[in-house]
C-alpha cells in the first residue's frame, strides 16, 4: 500500500506524471506530492523464485536485476541474506579420483 512519505497517511491520490513518465502522487492529508520510490517496491514470491533459479545459472547480479526489474542494491542485499541464512549446506565433498 502507497503511503505518503511525509505524514504516512494512505489516503494519496494519482496527480498526474512528473517529466520522466514516473506516477506522480499527493497526499490528500498533508499536499505533499511525491513519486513512489521503486525501492520500495514489493518484489513477489514469483519473481523471488525466478532469481534463485537464476542465480544458480551464474548470471551477473546486474543482468538479474535487469531481467526481473529489481533494483541491484536490493538484489545484492537479497542475495547476501539468502546466503548468509544458509552458511554451511553447499559443501563440496571431493571425489576420489580412479588410481
Ligand atoms: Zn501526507
Amino acid at each position: 500500500m502507497l503511503h505518503c512519505p511525509s505524514c504516512q497517511s494512505i489516503k494519496v491520490v494519482k496527480n498526474g506524471r512528473i517529466h520522466n513518465g514516473k506516477q506522480n502522487h499527493k497526499c490528500r492529508d498533508c499536499g505533499r506530492q511525491f513519486v513512489a520510490n521503486s525501492q520500495q517496491k514489493i518484489i513477489s514470491q514469483s519473481t523471488k523464485n525466478l532469481i534463485d533459479k537464476l542465480l544458480l545459472e551464474k548470471i551477473p547480479l546486474a543482468g538479474i536485476a535487469r531481467v526481473c526489474d529489481v533494483s541491484e542494491p536490493w538484489l545484492q542485499n537479497y542475495v547476501n541474506r539468502k546466503y548468509a541464512s544458509v552458511p554451511q549446506e553447499v559443501q563440496v565433498t571431493s571425489k576420489k579420483k580412479g588410481a
